[in-house]
């Protein structure tokens, strides 16, 4: 079939009816609502999330028992807000709070109904929060709504280099083929890169002949340094989507040249999902204000103005099982003074001081994105804080901070799950440390290669 048709097919019919009559989720009107938001002015906008903010706000004052003696403590009374600014009257909110307060920071109403997630964080705490099946719908209709700026909307046949999390073979790996498949996306496994194997890997990518490209920064960028030195350019691809780790201009360059197309860059967590991204015009990455508020704040805790960078506090408008109100996410962002030539009237950042993951390159070749160890790390809520340093050629060394030293049967477990990615030939060393050392911006580098090891102190 004709790709564009099967697109049109697929976001018109197919999606529609598995969400609605499978899935009895209402992603498809979700996705309806939040197309049409994106047209409003910045004025209806704000009084659509200021209407959100106090239909939440009134929420968790009823049902919400930490949230409760959290800002009674502050001071904060409940009424309506006048202004979305008037927020910042509430404390903020961090994982040590909702850590040691998770039965009180889960909706009465919502308990025993919510779905639990594990995050590594965009700085590396491993934490996990609850969510509800309709928060997670209108993630899924906010995430193609800024994918479908990039061109890798709802349908769109698009190549992603990803940690894939694919079942491999039997029943489930059948039924992971046909999902995705019936979505018309396919997973490159971006933790698998090697020296050895990244022409393989281009040569299936350019075999699936996508319209769009999603992936982590390094391994994209990786992926278009190789195809700009062997003379390889890839047509029909509308856009490439980067998120996940902050961008800068050479990589942007160096893949824009290799796929003849522009980068779309993305700001989300696994928290939230997706929170910002740019549009065609790219001056910048439009927030979602319609669907949370982004607020950056300054060192004494008031909200900066446009083109000051400051912390990162969000509000997840639609999360009425665990709500998180000014939950720091250890990021920073500026918001621009500027609004998009688009005529979209959500806000815009200027920029997103995210995280910065190097590459890991081993003895054999080859080279692991940091984005490896965010996932293997998931599984250790109990870290506090992590990190990866290359220390010589031939040795990666993990370093923890743990309430409680990790038994010899866990160290060799969390081994020997490195030791099959990076290769027989490196040494992996488990250390326990008092703390991670922070860059003098204050950012914490989770993952430092050979090249940045003379920055891990
Ligand atoms: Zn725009």
């Amino acid at each position: 079939m004709d790709i564009a048709l099967y697109e049109r097919l697929f976001r018109s019919v197919l999606f529609p009816a598995y969400e609605t009559l499978v899935r009895r989720r209402a992603t498809a009107s979700h996705i309806a609502e939040y197309d049409a938001n994106q047209w409003l002015s910045a004025d209806a906008l704000a009084a659509l999330q200021l209407s959100k903010l106090n239909t939440l706000l009134a929420h968790c004052w009823e049902h919400v028992p930490f949230l409760q003696s959290h800002w009674r403590g502050a001071g904060c009374v409940p009424g309506e807000l006048r202004h979305v600014s008037e927020l910042a009257r509430y404390p903020t909110l961090t994982k040590t709070h909702i850590s040691a307060n998770y039965d009180g920071m889960t909706a009465t109403p919502w308990r025993g109904r919510t779905l639990s997630k594990v995050t590594g964080g965009s700085t590396g705490d491993p934490f996990r929060f609850e969510y509800t099946m309709d928060v997670y719908a209108r993630r899924t209709a906010i995430m193609w709504r800024g994918y479908g700026w990039g061109g890798a909307g709802l349908g769109a046949r698009t190549a992603y280099l990803w940690g894939t999390g694919l079942r491999s073979g039997g029943w489930g790996g059948l039924k992971d083929r046909l999902f995705h498949g019936a979505f018309n996306r396919h997973f490159f496994d971006a933790f698998s890169l090697s020296g050895s194997n990244i022409d393989r890997q281009i040569d299936e990518i350019f075999q699936y002949r996508p319209r769009a490209v999603v992936g982590y920064v390094a391994p994209v960028a990786l992926v278009a340094r190789r195809m700009i030195e062997t003379g390889r350019t890839l047509s029909g691809v509308r856009g490439v989507l980067t998120g996940a780790e902050a961008l800068f201009e050479p990589e942007r360059r160096d893949i824009e040249k290799a796929f003849g197309c522009p980068v779309f860059d993305t700001y989300g967590s696994r928290e939230v999902m997706l929170m910002a991204s740019e549009c065609e015009r790219h001056e910048g990455r439009h927030v979602n204000a319609d669907h949370l508020v982004l607020e950056t704040l300054g060192a004494d805790g008031l909200p900066t103005g446009p083109g000051e960078s400051g912390d990162v506090a969000l509000t997840d408008l639609h999360n009425f099982g665990m709500p998180m109100v000014r939950y720091l996410n250890g990021d920073r962002a500026t918001y621009s003074r500027m609004k998009c030539s688009c005529g979209r009237g959500l806000p815009l950042l200027a920029s997103i001081d995210g995280r910065v993951l190097d590459l890991i390159k081993t003895l054999d070749g080859r080279l692991v994105p940091g984005e490896f160890f965010v996932a293997s790390m998931l599984d250790s809520p109990d870290v506090k804080q992590w990190q990866v340093v290359q220390t010589a050629v031939d040795c990666v060394q993990l370093r923890l901070v743990v309430p409680t030293p990790w038994t010899p049967e866990r160290r060799s477990k969390m081994a020997a799950k490195l030791q099959a990615t990076v290769g027989a030939a490196m040494r992996v060393e488990i250390v326990e440390v008092e703390a991670i050392a922070t860059t003098a911006s204050g950012k914490r580098r989770l993952t430092i290669s050979m090249a940045n090891v003379e920055m891990a102190g």
